[in-house]
């Protein structure tokens, strides 16, 4: 297509703000499907064993070193891949097909295709898998063929990238010095595009549909704030890049002090998964841990972790937090009166099924698993895990003593469901047992809730979802899920104000510094977040009283839809346009 057949503008979903221009690459051509032939009688079955074991080896030692030249979310998207390469399940496939009489490139691309036919049934979480599958088939037979392996474009200038969705592998060896926005026609908010730009504060748009007719070296205006691509670049999109350049340089590193402009204190808490997360957000001055995500050291296992492996890597966490304070004046300690001057880690438990199936907890056959039994009630279909996890963390707990651990159940949808929980707490000696609220029912009946559990904590990815009845995965939908939805923020209001204790948002809405301000409104009393998020949101928050936040509250779940509340709120925030923001 000719640069005149361009449309003027690509929309999709921003997903990280920011306006660059730069000239496109898109990523290469994908590796070609071998042919059907067999293989030739010259080479043995044992010749063709060694080459893919060679290849599969070569693939994931050089993925290993991009990992370890890599930091925190790209080092760990990388060792995933890496530890692909030479997944067993995959070379056995492989091998049966070799045995067979297939040459190595055929064998090693069908049984890729069996092994992502296997995830795509599973769904949710592991259905995302077959993109680190096919992302390994294609880097081995490349190498099988001594070819360049795919991957993301060089070039001596930075450049915009389009795609049409990025493996981990690609996001996560992204030069952000090189790359100055990501571009995909498909993907939504949560998919791996969407989270490493975020980690990067690289600007990105997602969804961008017909974007990758754009040919290389076209000069492109991107706003991932608004979710444009603007391909004629006038002279006031350029002046206003520059402005938005100069503006960002202002924003201050996260001092790690959350406060309104009134002074009331709003603690901005990190989002980790692990002890390496924990330690670079308590190096970005993160005010604790909002959401430690357990579920990370069950994956890619057949079963439980020991107690004493639990153990170590709880302990992990909460001793990258030892030996702090917080300043003073926490709003949650004035809501739930739970004071102390030691920084929180709030622990969540085992988060299994719908999106993230454990082969030992969840049932893959369930029709509909993200309304099925995950989270909290893998306990009633798998009792014990929970109890042996909650005596683990409580014996980490005990072994951090500067550091107060808080617990909470995911997809909690009733006070029954929240009082079992606190039974449970109470057996393993754990003090403050808290709940996230992620269904609707939870959000209306917080009150009720909160009679049971000291504390909640709204997962505002799951709640969106919940309410708008539409797959949080699905990149066609993510207009609809929009945390912006006025829906959605009226539930947030509901278990505000239904709530007698603190109250956190530890979804993706609590980094997005326009929306922070509304879910303070609403009766939120601490965020967390990425740590990339933390400067921005901490900003934002400073210029806005607690007056000020209610009346965008209001403003944003009157709204008729997620686009006039967004469009209204920023509106009302000056300092939106000064931080570089708006
Ligand atoms: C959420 O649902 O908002 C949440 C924080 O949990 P997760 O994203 O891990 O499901
Ligand atoms: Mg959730």
């Amino acid at each position: 297509m000719s640069t005149t057949e361009l449309k003027a503008e690509y929309s999709g979903v921003g997903v990280c703000p920011g306006r660059v221009v730069g000239p496109v690459l898109s990523m290469p051509d994908p590796v070609s499907p071998p042919g059907e032939a067999r293989r030739d009688a010259s080479v043995g079955e044992e010749q063709a064993v060694e080459a893919v074991t060679r290849a599969t080896a070569a693939v994931a030692a050089s993925l290993k070193a991009r990992a370890a030249e890599a930091e925190g979310d790209a080092a760990g998207v990388l060792e995933a891949t890496a530890m692909m390469a030479t997944d067993s399940m995959l070379l056995k496939a492989a091998k049966r097909r070799i045995a067979d009489g297939a040459t190595s490139e055929r064998a090693f691309w069908d049984a890729a295709e069996e092994v992502t036919g296997m995830f795509a049934k599973l769904g949710g979480k592991m259905a995302e898998r077959q993109r680190d599958v096919r992302d390994v088939r294609d880097r081995v037979v490349a190498e099988l063929r001594g070819v360049t392996p795919p991957g993301i474009p060089h070039s001596d200038r930075p450049f915009v990238l389009l795609a049409e969705d990025l493996a981990p592998a690609d996001t996560a060896t992204l030069d952000p010095a090189k790359v100055v926005a990501l571009v995909t026609s498909e993907g939504g908010p949560q998919s791996h595009t969407a989270i490493i730009a975020r980690s990067l504060s690289l600007p990105a748009v997602v969804a961008a549909r017909g974007v990758l007719e754009v040919p290389d070296g076209t000069e492109v205006h991107v706003d991932g704030g608004a979710g444009a691509v603007h391909t004629q670049v006038t002279e006031e999109l350029r002046a206003e890049v520059e402005a938005f350049a100069a503006r960002r340089a202002t924003i201050q590193a996260f001092d790690g002090d959350g406060r309104l402009a009134d002074g009331t204190a709003v603690p901005l808490r990190a989002n980790v998964g692990n002890g390496a997360d924990a330690r670079a957000a308590a190096e970005q001055l993160a005010q604790g841990v909002g959401l430690f995500r357990t579920e990370f050291l069950f994956f890619d296992r057949d079963s439980e972790p020991g107690h004493d492996e639990q153990v170590a890597a709880y302990r992990e966490v909460f001793e990258a937090f030892s030996g702090r304070e917080e300043p003073a004046g926490d709003a949650e300690e004035q809501a739930g009166g739970e004071g102390s001057a030691a920084p929180k880690v709030v622990l969540r438990t085992l988060d299994a099924g719908a999106d993230k199936p454990l082969p030992f907890l969840t049932d893959a056959e369930e029709p509909n698993p993200a309304l099925g039994v995950r989270g909290f009630r893998t306990e009633r279909s798998v009792p014990g895990v929970l109890a042996r996890q909650l005596a683990a963390v409580a014996e980490a707990a005990a072994a951090v003593p500067d550091v107060e651990v808080w617990v909470m159940a995911p997809m909690i949808a009733t006070a029954d469901e929240a009082a079992e929980f606190r039974r449970l707490t109470e057996e393993a000696g754990l003090e403050t047992p808290g709940v996230m609220v992620e269904v609707p029912a939870a959000a209306l009946c917080a009150d009720r809730i909160t009679a049971e559990v000291d504390f909640v904590s709204i997962g505002t990815n799951d709640l969106t979802q919940y309410t708008m009845a539409s797959d949080r995965m699905l990149g066609s939908l993510a207009e609809l899920n929009d945390a912006w939805q006025p829906a959605v923020l009226n539930l947030v209001g509901a278990t505000g104000q239904g709530s007698s204790g603190p109250v956190g948002v530890c979804g993706e809405a609590a980094g997005d510094p326009v929306l922070a301000p509304v879910l303070i409104g609403l009766g939120v009393t601490s965020l967390s977040m990425s740590p990339a998020s933390l400067a921005d949101v901490a900003a934002v928050l400073r210029t806005l009283t607690a007056e000020q936040t209610r009346e965008l509250a209001a403003v944003a779940t009157a709204a008729r839809g997620s686009d006039e509340a967004r469009a209204a709120v920023a509106e009302r925030i000056p300092a939106l346009t000064e931080l570089g923001l708006g």
